[in-house]
């Protein structure tokens, strides 16, 4: 099903784009086995009542403990929580007034003996035909970079790509860049599994609190997590819990 690369045209967006109510607080009236309960979801548009809810906050959302659950969740997912943690992997798209790298290469390394270096671009001109390259940072140089303003990661971005391909190379007429780890509707990238957490956590992360609140995302995909298609894949494993359930 999932055998290939692909872009997703326009991006994934988000909630903050899309106007959804930025969610505050859940509470589940049920504490039996039994689905009669209900969910109320309190956001900043207003309350929501639900038969069930499904939780899909990212990993590094329910960290930061910024959306409250009632009854509080199980102290064995809380751990989990703790335990699981979320990585960075940030993006600087750079566009070019020309193409000034091979034409036909969608990815390419520069191997720097500084680790605070860029060393991943790609380029978006084979997709896109404009002369787009994006450059790729991860851990704790992506974390840094989130300090910096756009005019010093460029000129960062731009030292490596003038010792690859020289200093007669254009200056970019267009920059835009990531800052997932500050984002406050995801606090990171995607969930890892750093030494002390095991895929077990996740299958905790998964489970039901109570009997109608349901989570799925990424980082309950105990086979394909921090991807796409994990979090899909999860969506349908509860839907599918759901319709079992009621
Ligand atoms: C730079 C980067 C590159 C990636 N590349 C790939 C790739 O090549 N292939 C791949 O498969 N995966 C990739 N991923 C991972 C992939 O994007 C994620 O695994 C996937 O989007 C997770 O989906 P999700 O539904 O679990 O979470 P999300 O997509 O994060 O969705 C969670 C939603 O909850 C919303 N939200 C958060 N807090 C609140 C709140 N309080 N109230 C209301 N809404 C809230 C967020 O805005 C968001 O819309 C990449 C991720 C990043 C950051």
């Amino acid at each position: 099903m999932f055998r290939q690369q692909h872009l997703v045209k326009g991006g994934l967006g988000g909630s903050s784009d899309w106007g959804i109510p930025f969610l505050s607080s859940l509470s589940d009236s049920s504490n039996s086995s039994d689905s009669s309960g209900s969910v109320l979801v309190k956001t900043n548009k207003g309350d929501f009542t639900a038969d069930a809810a499904i939780v899909t906050l990212p990993l590094g959302v329910l960290k930061s403990g910024t959306v409250k659950f009632s009854p509080a969740l199980s102290e064995e997912k809380q751990a989990a929580i703790a335990r699981l943690d979320m990585g960075v992997l940030n993006k600087v798209v750079l566009k070019f007034p020309k193409v000034f790298w091979p034409e036909n290469r969608e990815v390419f390394g520069y191997v720097s003996e500084n680790q605070q270096d860029f060393t991943d671009f790609f380029s978006m001109t084979p997709y896109t035909e404009a002369p787009i390259l994006i450059a790729f940072t991860g851990g704790s140089f992506a974390r840094s970079l989130e300090n910096l303003s756009s005019e010093e990661i460029v000129e960062k971005a731009m030292a490596v790509l003038r010792r690859a391909y020289g200093n007669g190379i254009p200056e970019p007429v267009g920059v835009a860049r990531t800052r997932w780890n500050a984002d406050p509707f995801s606090f990171g990238s995607y969930s890892y599994i750093p030494v002390g957490a095991t895929t077990g956590d996740r299958k905790v992360l998964a489970e039901p609190a109570g009997s109608n609140l349901f989570f799925a995302g990424e980082a309950t995909s105990a086979k394909y997590p921090s991807t796409v298609h994990g979090a899909f894949l999860s969506g349908i494993r509860e839907s599918d819990r759901i319709k079992n359930n009621f």
